[in-house]
């Protein structure tokens, strides 16, 4: 690859402020009451790389735990860090460490310091330099955890998140709606299978809840709720807990599974059970998400942890809501890797579904450039989302940020030399998957 030409798209691409399709960024605020370290960095991705490299949970819960002073975590944590170190995940944390605290890796020698700065950067107006000036994203469409809630941070955030709960979900954070645009997640609603979350919506919502109409109030309320909050898009993670195939279901059938829940005092019916309830309900938020005009984001391929099902989230279970919903709008998650050809297929076939790379250029940035390369050949150039960093904490969503701008401008540089693109086409693509396609989509006027 000519090297001239890669520097002169990489610098273009650098010039170009971000629409991120997906984040799920802590507050400031929640960051200012934190005592931070070098583990501040593991909430998520790299400690799931540590527990598959062998290091057992309850280590990596000691290790978050905030009882070890930082030495004996350390002595504790190396050897599985010697075991990651090659993972992207890990090479994210090298340029965290790199670009924003100077500190050239993270070893032996190294992890005191880089603590010591880690811990003094805890300042007002962090988020809003790393965001805006570092990684030059103009706004982040956020998943605020919550009712999602799906990782495992350390201990100390995760207590703080807990605490904070569904308010997350709607509170409108420091910078701004203009900055982090928030979207509504209703798998709470979706996946309700016991007596106890009945009778927390009621409170909630100040309804008895009855009959599958009643609940179905509760989740227009819900809606109306959150449309107020400025949501702009609607998010499932049901990837995480079952099958994403929603079949078409009868209003009886969902009510009889409805009713069942009332004959099972404590631990509520099963997920199989409950199974044509939550398809129905899946199918109500969809249409209502329609009524709204809120794209509807939708995770598919790995799931974030260890241990998880693959197979529940191959997009291809979502066919027939495609067929069945051509008004709606689907952004489909993270490439659906390693179901990346399924998802090329489908968004190629479906005028209704857009084709994501949020989290992706982080799992491997060699897959992410050659499932880019090939979407550049196979689907219309306003189908493709180039980026969403996916991340808990802002240094992780700069250093993606700067991975996803690399793998953009590698790609664009081959096609440029092969005369698939002229360079001014090139960098229009890049405009229009970073910027443009989002922000139209999303109905983003701001940005
Ligand atoms: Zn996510």
């Amino acid at each position: 690859m000519e090297k001239d030409l890669f520097e002169e798209l990489r610098g273009e691409i650098e010039k170009i402020t971000l629409v991120d399709t997906h984040e799920h960024l802590i507050l400031e605020e929640e960051r200012l009451g934190l005592s931070l370290d070098l583990f501040y960095l593991f909430p998520h991705y790299a400690s799931s790389d540590l527990i598959s490299s062998g290091m057992p949970h309850s280590l990596l819960a000691e290790i978050r735990s905030g009882e070890l002073t930082l030495e004996e975590k350390w002595q504790k944590f190396q050897p599985y860090w010697l075991r990651i170190k090659n993972t992207a995940y890990a090479k994210v944390l090298k340029i965290i460490a790199q670009d924003l605290f100077e500190v050239e890796d993270i070893n032996e020698k190294t992890y005191r310091t880089l603590s010591e700065r880690i811990s003094s950067s805890n300042k007002i107006g962090w988020h809003s330099k790393i965001l805006r000036d570092k990684a030059n994203i103009g706004c982040c469409i956020v998943t605020f955890l919550g009712q999602g809630k799906i990782y495992a941070p350390p201990s100390r955030i995760e207590d703080k998140l807990n605490s904070l709960d569904q308010k997350l979900n709607m509170r409108i954070p420091p910078l701004g709606l203009e900055m982090l645009k928030p979207v509504g997640v209703f798998d709470g609603l979706i996946g309700i299978w016991n007596l106890g979350q009945i009778r927390r919506l009621e409170r909630e919502y100040d309804i008895n809840i009855h009959t599958l109409d009643d609940l179905l109030k509760v989740l227009n309320s819900s809606f109306e709720r959150r449309i107020k909050e400025g949501i702009v898009g609607v998010k499932t993670v049901l990837a995480y807990n079952r099958i994403i195939r929603y079949e078409r279901t009868a209003k009886y059938q969902a009510e009889q599974v409805f009713n069942c829940i009332f004959d099972h005092l404590g631990e509520g019916i099963s997920w199989k059970e409950a199974r044509p309830l939550q398809d129905f309900l899946m199918h109500q938020v969809i249409q209502r998400a329609i009524e709204a005009k809120l794209p509807i984001q939708i995770h598919t391929g790995l799931q974030e942890g260890s241990g998880n099902i693959i197979t529940n989230s191959n997009p291809t279970h979502l066919i027939n809501l495609f067929i069945q919903y051509p008004q709606a709008q689907f952004d489909i998650f993270h490439a659906s890797y390693p179901y990346t050809g399924e998802l090329t297929t489908l968004a190629k076939n479906f005028p209704n579904v857009y084709a994501d790379l949020c989290w992706m250029h982080i799992i491997s940035p060699y897959a992410a450039r050659r499932i880019l390369s090939e979407w550049i050949e196979t689907l219309p150039s306003n189908k493709i989302f180039g980026f969403g960093g996916d991340y808990l904490i802002v240094e992780g969503a700069y250093a993606h940020a700067r991975i996803a701008r690399d793998n953009i401008a590698r790609v664009l540089a081959e096609k440029v030399e092969e005369g698939y693109f002229s360079l001014p086409e090139g960098l229009d693509f890049a405009r229009k998957i970073l910027r443009d396609n989002p922000a139209e989509v999303f109905n983003l006027s701001s940005s």
